[in-house]
């Protein structure tokens, strides 16, 4: 079993995450947390919450910032009125390129494909041959290992390389565009070339109705993002706070987008959950604000326990940015299906407010009162927008905290979750079942229960109780044994390292709440 394999079974098997309505037969791209899960992802929000919006100014790095700023918090509706995401663009122009495979019935994303030609190492790349295939394959083109790309055809690449040596894939680019080469592309799992379609565009939002008429005047969407309820009530958010520019509005709320192939677990979803800010200042200090804020993003991974080994921060090339984008940044991740996006930060310069204000007639300009230069007082802010995906956010934590090591010749599973995100912060187990040991440990943790999330297990042998709080992510146990009577002291055990110390029964809460700030 590969690391996804073994991630997604122990996700079943302990409580974090379910396929959605499995009794059913579940539903592609849509996952429920459970028991475990809901702590996780709950924890990753309010860690997102607390850092970004209401500790905002005592979590960053002192002096990092550009100056001092405002932070505060939204929520707004899924369902909104459907001019919003005409102004934006979304109608438009939020499709994915889709296309179809006539033979094997499966549905790819065009920009999910690599098309590739087989060459031998040494030959100039030079038009193709009539007769020449080329072969397509789940991925992207520099994204994708080779090896993978080839996998599926291992023995006719093993015969080619018997005629021409050494073998190199060289990506043919727009190949699904154009009939002639398309015609001649081999389709994952085909056995005939040619039975892929010509790219559509599908648009990724889901459709539904509002109130009892079903017509085309009814239309409304789930939205595909939260951050265009955040621009909507940039006016209100300044008319009723006291914020002034520089500040930012956070939101965490659901997002829906009919992806054409969810996969690789839960990080792509067709129901997901955003933590998006829209940071407003003056235009001229965007670059600045845009800089701070990609390195804050990129840091608060490894805060929370991301390796810097697997973490990556890729600056978008000039001509891979949208059009209403100045910069752009990618934090991904090595997850084990490849590096891939956890969170974008862009700046989007007046792109948003500007089109909603010609849409909607409002004058959204920021008025500052505090400026003496009376032709500056009025104007757009940019927008500064680090948007993240709290399901990507739980699945990178969970694939860097998932360890199998071996303890007394024994091998575990544990997952290695800062004590911050970890469901249970603490177990609490009496050694035994007598001698006042379970009454001494049920006292405990209900002291701890006020203040942790705690866990209490006085079953089965002391060796399997730990390995089940280390499957589970819990960062520390403490056990009463009969020692606890005489002096007051209990064994607290650490999951990383399983060593174990005595501490005063007194002590433990202390303890706790030093390590989980
Ligand atoms: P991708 O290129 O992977 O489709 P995107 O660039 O379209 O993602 P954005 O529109 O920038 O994504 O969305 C911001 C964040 O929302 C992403 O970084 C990601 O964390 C999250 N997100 C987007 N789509 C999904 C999805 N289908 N499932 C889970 N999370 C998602």
């Amino acid at each position: 079993m590969d690391l996804m394999e073994k991630l997604v079974s122990l996700c079943k098997r302990r409580g974090y995450i379910f396929p959605s309505s499995e009794i059913y037969g579940g539903l592609n791209g849509c996952w429920d947390y459970g028991p475990l899960g809901v702590e996780l992802k709950r924890n990753i929000k309010n860690a997102w919450w607390q850092d970004m919006i209401s500790h905002h100014d005592e979590t960053a790095a002192p002096g990092s910032a550009p100056g001092s700023f405002g932070m505060v918090g939204l929520d707004c509706s899924i369902l909104m009125n459907p001019t919003v995401w005409q102004a934006s663009g979304h109608v438009g122009g939020f499709n994915d390129p889709m296309v179809d495979c006539r033979e094997t019935k499966s549905r790819y994303r065009a920009d999910q494909l690599v098309v590739y030609r087989l060459l031998a190492a040494d030959s100039v790349p030079a038009t193709l041959a009539d007769e020449e295939l080329l072969y397509a394959a789940p991925g992207e083109v520099g994204k994708t290992a080779e090896a993978d790309l080839i996998q599926p055809h291992r023995k006719h690449v093993e015969s080619l390389r018997k005629k021409l040596g050494e073998l190199r894939l060289e990506p043919v680019l727009d190949a699904l565009s154009d009939a002639s080469l398309r015609a001649r592309v081999l389709a994952p799992g085909a056995k005939e070339p040619g039975s892929l379609t010509a790219p559509r565009a599908f648009n990724l939002m889901f459709k539904t109705n509002v109130g009892a008429m079903e017509n085309n005047s009814s239309i409304a969407y789930l939205r595909p993002e939260t951050a265009q309820g955040i621009f909507v009530n940039f006016k209100s958010v300044c008319d009723t706070t006291r914020v002034r520019v520089p500040f930012g509005i956070g939101q965490i709320g659901k997002a829906f987008r009919n992806e054409i192939n969810p996969r690789n677990f839960t990080f792509r979803s067709r129901e997901f959950e955003q933590m998006e800010i829209e940071f407003f200042c003056r235009p001229e200090e965007a670059d600045d604000w845009y800089r701070y804020w990609r390195d804050r993003r990129f840091q608060w991974y490894i805060g929370l326990g991301l390796s810097t080994e697997r973490l990556h921060l890729r600056e978008h090339d000039r001509d891979e940015l949208a059009h209403y984008a100045s910069d752009c940044a990618d934090v991904e991740y090595a997850f084990p299906f490849g590096l891939s996006e956890l969170e974008g930060i862009a700046n989007r310069t007046d792109f948003d407010l500007r089109q909603h204000m010609e849409a909607s007639g409002k004058d959204l300009r920021y008025f500052d009162d505090q400026e003496p230069d009376a032709d500056k007082r009025r104007y757009l802010p940019y927008v500064i927008e680090p948007s993240a995906g709290a399901d990507r956010a739980a699945l990178a934590f969970l694939c860097e905290a998932y360890c199998e090591d071996e303890i007394g010749g024994e091998t575990r599973t544990v997952l290695k979750l800062h004590p911050r995100l970890a469901p249970i912060k603490v177990a609490v187990f009496p050694l035994v079942k007598k001698d006042g040991m379970p009454e001494r440990a049920l006292s405990l943790y209900r002291a701890l229960r006020t203040q942790f999330n705690a866990f209490y297990d006085e079953k089965g042998a002391i060796g399997r109780r730990y390995r089940r709080q280390d499957e589970a992510g819990t960062p520390y146990c403490v056990t009463v044994d009969g020692q606890t009577a005489d002096d007051g002291t209990v064994t607290l055990r650490e999951r990383d390292s399983c060593e174990q110390q005595r501490l005063p029964i007194d002590a433990i809460a202390a303890f706790l709440a030093a390590r989980m700030s």
